[in-house]
């Protein structure tokens, strides 16, 4: 039998509900449920340990984020792949072997990594 990544979990989770399937698809009702879901992590844990209410919290977070993903590029698995790769491009691993301080080392990447760079990276060729 096959594991199922999170995402094929979470699409066969909307499969199988079609009316909030059907709500997905209303961008600004997503953001507004992944809003709620961001100001939830700083409420009481409702009985739950902190750290697994977090957990809870986090996951509605991730979930709803990948949901509004999807819903605008049709695949968020790719969209995120293809935000590491910009982001190994961008924060380049020399940057943060510990030569510099975290401060130091983001503001370089963000003045070597400008519009041009982005204009390059997201061409079509
Ligand atoms: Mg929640």
């Amino acid at each position: 039998m096959k594991i199922l990544n999170a995402f094929e979990i979470q699409k066969n989770f909307l499969d199988d509900r079609p009316v909030m399937k059907d709500q997905n698809k209303d961008m600004t009702a997503l953001l507004a449920m992944l809003s709620r879901e961001v100001e939830e992590l700083f409420e009481e844990p409702h009985g739950m340990s902190p750290e697994k209410y977090m957990e809870q919290e986090l996951a509605d977070v991730a979930i709803l984020a990948f949901s509004a993903l999807q819903l605008l590029t049709g695949d968020a698995d790719l969209a995120i792949r293809e935000k590491q790769a910009r982001n190994s491009l961008r924060y380049e691993a020399w940057m943060f072997d510990g030569r510099m301080s975290y401060d130091e080392a983001k503001n370089l990447a963000k003045n070597n990594f400008g519009a041009r760079e982005n204009a390059e990276f997201y061409a079509d060729y």
